[in-house]
């Protein structure tokens, strides 16, 4: 089993980008290639990727880079990141209450630190600060037992007075009669956001090169187990593939996949929404988080303000939010940005996150031999992309948990050794 804390930089062929690349294409309008190929099923595979998400091509990337397992297909029903990995606000920060939690998504956070150069393509990762909202006591003593927590852990978060809240962003309304008084907040510099469709991209591309097939459009419908139980491999819209290993990271859908392999999992699966609004001029320099109303908000690149709010109350496969969510999200953002109150908001979309009664997620080997799930991140999991993919590999390649993984297994919900981060993530991001 790799243990190795720190992925190896990739070194692929296909093409390159940099300045001197784009003015010789601008210049003689030579078209760029594909970013990654589009191969037919082939019969069999080492690896299965079920879930052309983020974490399904990072789990690709890294079983390829790091562990020379190439013969892998992904396998997505759709398109490429057109999952959660391409719905979700963008949020990263590291900043969780247990010291398993922080461990993991601490090695995802120093990971996209240099995500970009270790995969040749600009991800855009922005380390903005993310700044969490304390509204009440209750808010400030738990936000303050994060501070001290992570600091324990190494950990970079802070503790802001309204005050220093304000000079960090300044649209923040930090008046004591305010409906949602701010009463502090905790600050984590390093966080902040990144492209996620490039995310799902670069993983794509950087898997290809070095012979992972990525398959779209490519549902499967069936896993398929031999004798022993163990499984052999899966039916798919395009045929049956086989193979003695399957991961799957399936997010809102890992339930429906793994009930084909005679599964019942901790998961319940509800639509979660987001909103951008018209693109403005910067306005916005961080990410602000407010758990006790229920509202994110940065600002893109392109200037419109990213939106997030909680999950509808109720389970389901509905791919759009309830209105009344999305209703109470603007009312809480214009409560907490008096100045964003004149904005339109240009679009809405919907995507279904997985969610574990612990609000972890789990990673690891199943009872069913050659199945391992990488699932349950909830409302949170693209700030986890490649540490999840980086451990799961590991995970996959050695058919035992990565350490990181470990405690993130299945059994956990057996055994009752929970790692409840619901007071952090009731619908974080
Ligand atoms: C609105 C919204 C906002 C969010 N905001 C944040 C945030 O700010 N920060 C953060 O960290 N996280 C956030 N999240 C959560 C985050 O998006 C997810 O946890 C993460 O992207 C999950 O990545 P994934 O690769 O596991 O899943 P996905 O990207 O969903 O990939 C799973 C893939 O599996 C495919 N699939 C499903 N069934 C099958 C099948 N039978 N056969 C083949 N393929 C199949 C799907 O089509 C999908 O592409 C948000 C989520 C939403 C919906």
């Amino acid at each position: 089993m790799s243990d190795r804390q720190t992925p190896a930089r990739a070194s692929f062929p296909g093409a390159t980008f940099s300045v001197w690349s784009l003015l010789r294409r601008t210049l003689t309008a030579e078209p760029w290639p594909a970013q990654w190929r589009s191969p037919d099923p082939q019969p069999a595979y080492d690896v299965i990727i079920v879930g052309g998400g983020g974490h399904g091509l990072a789990t690709a990337h890294y079983l390829a880079a790091e562990h020379g397992i190439r013969k892998v297909a992904v396998l997505e029903k759709g398109w490429i990141g057109g999952g959660n990995t391409g719905r979700n606000t963008t949020i990263i920060r590291s900043n969780y209450l247990w010291d398993e939690s922080a461990a993991l998504y601490e090695h995802a956070l120093k990971l996209w630190e240099t995500l970009s150069q270790a995969l040749g393509y600009n991800v855009m990762y922005s380390a903005r600060g993310v700044m969490m909202l304390a509204h009440d006591e209750h808010d400030v003593r738990s936000l303050k037992r994060h501070v001290h927590a992570n600091r324990l852990n190494g950990i970079d978060n802070e503790w802001l007075s309204p005050a220093q809240a304000q000079a960090f962003c300044p649209p923040l309304d930090i008046s004591p009669n305010a409906r949602h008084p701010v009463l502090g907040a905790a600050l984590q510099r390093r966080g902040g956001v990144a492209r996620h469709d490039a995310v799902a991209w670069a993983y794509a591309r950087a898997a290809s090169a070095q012979g992972v097939d990525i398959i779209e459009s490519c549902e499967v419908t069936a896993i398929r187990r031999g004798r022993n139980g163990a499984v052999t491999g899966v039916e798919t819209t395009r045929g049956p593939i086989a193979a003695p290993r399957i991961g799957v990271v399936a997010a809102g859908h890992t339930s429906v996949l793994m009930d084909m392999a005679g599964m019942r999992m901790p998961l319940e699966s509800f639509p979660l929404q987001a909103l951008v609004s018209e693109p403005v001029k910067p306005v916005m320099p961080c990410v602000v988080m407010s758990n006790t109303v229920h509202a994110y908000v940065s600002q893109s690149d392109k200037g419109e303000l990213v939106i997030g709010g909680g999950t509808d109350i109720y389970p389901s496969y509905a791919q759009r939010g309830a209105l009344h969510v999305s209703a109470h999200t603007l009312e809480a953002i214009c409560e907490l940005f008096p100045r964003f109150r004149r904005l339109r908001m240009l679009r809405s979309w919907g995507g279904i996150v997985d969610v574990t009664p612990d609000r972890s997620p789990i990673v690891g080997p199943t009872p069913v031999p050659g199945l391992f799930v990488n699932c349950g991140w909830g409302t949170g999991g693209f700030k986890a992309t490649p540490g999840s993919g980086h451990v799961f590999a590991a995970t996959i390649a050695a058919g035992t948990p990565h350490p990181l993984a470990a405690p993130f297994g299945l059994d956990r919900f057996r055994t009752g050794r929970l790692i409840d981060e619901a007071a952090a993530a009731a619908v974080a991001h």
